[in-house]
């Protein structure tokens, strides 16, 4: 029988949690976005009698990912109500709310404890039959359903969606090993028509298909640069626009992805391979692995590469 999916939710609120949100309240699913609460008050909000207990200050990340959406260009992609039919929450305080969805979406920081972790605390409040997803860039769909019921693990697997999500079109589906076949067929067919992907079905392999060949590319970018001694505005000239690839550059992809994440995929495949040649080449570089250190994570940040004028 074909499952409908009348409501979702998107855990993480950041860069991909929230243009995935964006997506599917777009195609007119009403869509739960939460993210975690805050454990202080900034000093802004403190002078202001903000408490941690205010449903607008628990749901800040949220509320605000929402605005940034709002603010986003070219605003046309979006149906001018898509943000009416996201609702901000937090992940303490929503569990039951997200427990309602039909599919629910995880997109928080690439880490596997973090994403077993959230896992294992979702599942109790998951209904029978609720499609639960990943939309992690290249971490094993199976590693993550390991301690989990047979009932999550049929409904469990990977969605990878690309960044920004509003313009690109690919989007790798992950089976498990127990995910049901079945399942597979109607989440493929779904995001097809309701939100506009072209699917590709990926193997479980460490960061699946694009970003296994996307990140080597940038690896490769990133050592030819340094040691040709160009700079990231010569090097972005030449592989972006006038190539035909406007939005593409390398380094302000790098910018846009955000190098903590970009350090996690790389990272990913270091330890995953038994191959030596692969693990010298997906080793991260000094170079990424000091920007993160100096918080120099990219467009999230304000600065990473570029600055944010
Ligand atoms: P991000 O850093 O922008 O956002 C992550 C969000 O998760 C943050 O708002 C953080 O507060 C929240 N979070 C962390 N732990 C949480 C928890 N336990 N519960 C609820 N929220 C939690 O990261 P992102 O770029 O949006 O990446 C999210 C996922 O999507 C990652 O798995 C990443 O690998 C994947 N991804 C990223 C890109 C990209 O280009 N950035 C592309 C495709 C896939």
């Amino acid at each position: 029988m074909m499952r409908t999916i009348r409501q979702a939710a998107v855990i993480g609120s950041g860069i991909m949690g929230s243009g995935i949100a964006a997506q599917l309240a777009n195609a007119g699913i009403p869509c739960l976005l939460v993210d975690l609460a805050p454990t202080g008050l900034t000093p802004e909000g403190e002078a202001r009698g903000c408490t941690l207990q205010q449903p607008a200050v628990r749901n800040r990340l949220a509320i605000s990912a929402i605005e940034r959406l709002t603010k986003a260009s070219p605003a046309p992609l979006y149906d001018r109500d898509f943000a009416g039919r996201i609702t901000p929450g937090n992940l303490e305080d929503d569990l039951a709310r997200i427990g309602e969805a039909d599919w629910v979406i995880e997109a928080v920081i690439e880490n596997l404890s973090v994403k077993k972790e959230l896992f294992s605390k979702l599942e109790p409040h998951l209904r029978p039959g609720t499609i639960i997803s990943t939309n992690t860039s290249g971490i094993s769909v199976n590693a993550m359903a390991e301690g989990r019921s047979p009932e999550f693990r049929k409904h469990f697997l990977g969605t990878h969606f690309f960044n920004p999500p509003r313009y690109m079109q690919l989007l790798e589906i992950i089976p498990g090993e127990s995910t049901d076949p079945g399942l597979v067929k109607e989440l493929s067919a779904f995001c097809e028509s309701r939100l506009g992907k072209t699917v590709v079905r990926a193997k479980d392999t460490p960061n699946f298909i694009a970003n296994r060949i996307g990140t080597y590319g940038l690896l490769m970018t990133l050592k030819i640069m340094l040691e040709k001694g160009y700079t990231v505005e010569e090097v972005d000239a030449v592989t972006g626009p006038a190539l035909g690839r406007p939005k593409s550059a390398t380094f302000r992809t790098l910018d846009l992805v955000g190098l903590d994440t970009f350090l996690h995929v790389v990272n990913n495949v270091h330890a995953n391979t038994a191959d030596p040649d692969e693990k010298a080449a997906f080793a991260v570089p000094e170079l990424i692995k000091s920007m993160v250190a100096q918080g120099r994570l990219g467009e999230k940040a304000g600065q990473g590469f570029y600055r944010k004028e």
